[in-house]
């Protein structure tokens, strides 16, 4: 065998093990299932996510969503994203929708994101850190008792001041109505709000207030070089670069439409090296 055959077989059992571990999460409880569990949790759980998803993002008052929040994303409460209530069999009916936090003991009623300063944790306007006030409602301080709930006036890329952002969870359908992007229906946990790729960035990198992105069509239709992550060189189709720049270039359509086409083309291009690096 082949040193690159060896190479993407190691990449596939990868993408794999990857694949079974963003479909359970932490729901085996940390024993992992046996087949005849994973197959009836597989049967029980993924219809309803896939119909019921939640999409989290952290909004301005101008509308963009500044941050999508993804699986991984740290809540106030410092539990991660993934460690909140993101399956529902139903649909809640009230809005706002609460996605609580599952860890034993945790009071956070609603995942609640809290933006950093760069690499810093932000600090409220009574000197103290987010992880120094207590998740429960109103986020009042535990090291002092002039604050009067967190509230941190650090200024987003957006302009506008953290606490002007809103936490919002909504569903497909809300998401639609507004023009906002939801991605491909994915069987994985706690997808959040990431729609493809270009969710990773920031809101003010991905230049629009949509949070679909558009990267150009020469980043999509570049050749993958040398210089390329491993996992879009062992992914790469022979010939599937040459019959897309045809498609660009003969395809007239709506700008929605490009949208959407240049978001799909660039996940098949980016989903195996984001997905490994979540
Ligand atoms: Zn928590
Ligand atoms: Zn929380
Ligand atoms: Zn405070
Ligand atoms: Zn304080
Ligand atoms: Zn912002």
């Amino acid at each position: 065998i082949s040193e690159k055959s060896t190479f993407i077989v190691f990449i596939f059992l990868c993408v794999f093990l990857w694949h079974e571990y963003r479909i359970v999460g932490d729901d085996d409880g940390g024993k992992l299932f046996t087949p005849e569990q994973y197959e009836e949790y597989k049967r029980k759980v993924l219809p309803a996510r896939l119909q019921n998803r939640l999409y989290v993002s952290w909004r301005s008052p101008t509308g963009m969503d500044c941050k999508l929040v993804g699986p991984e994303t740290l809540c106030f409460c410092t539990h991660r994203y993934k460690q909140h209530k993101t399956d529902y069999e139903e649909l809640p009916k009230e809005r706002p929708i609460s996605v609580p936090c599952r860890v034993k003991g945790c009071p956070c009623q609603s995942y609640h994101f809290v933006p950093l300063n760069g690499t810093q944790p932000v600090r409220c306007r009574c000197k103290h850190l987010a992880e120094q006030h207590s998740a429960a409602p109103g986020f009042p301080c535990n090291s002092c008792s002039k604050c009067s709930g967190f509230h941190s006036s650090f200024t987003c890329a957006c302009g506008q001041p953290a606490y002007a952002h809103e936490t919002v969870v909504e569903t497909k359908e809300e998401r639609l109505a507004q023009g906002k992007p939801v991605g491909q229906d994915v069987p994985y946990a706690a997808m959040g709000g990431l729609t493809g790729f270009s969710s990773l960035a920031e809101g003010y990198m991905r230049l629009d207030d949509s949070g679909i992105g558009a990267p150009s069509a020469e980043l999509l239709e570049a050749p993958v070089t040398s210089m390329d992550h491993p996992f879009l060189k062992a992914f790469q189709g022979p010939s599937s670069s040459s019959s897309a720049t045809g498609q660009v270039s003969h395809r007239k359509q709506s700008e929605a439409d490009d949208m959407a086409y240049f978001e799909k083309r660039y996940q098949e291009r980016a989903s195996y090296y984001i997905y490994c690096l979540i």
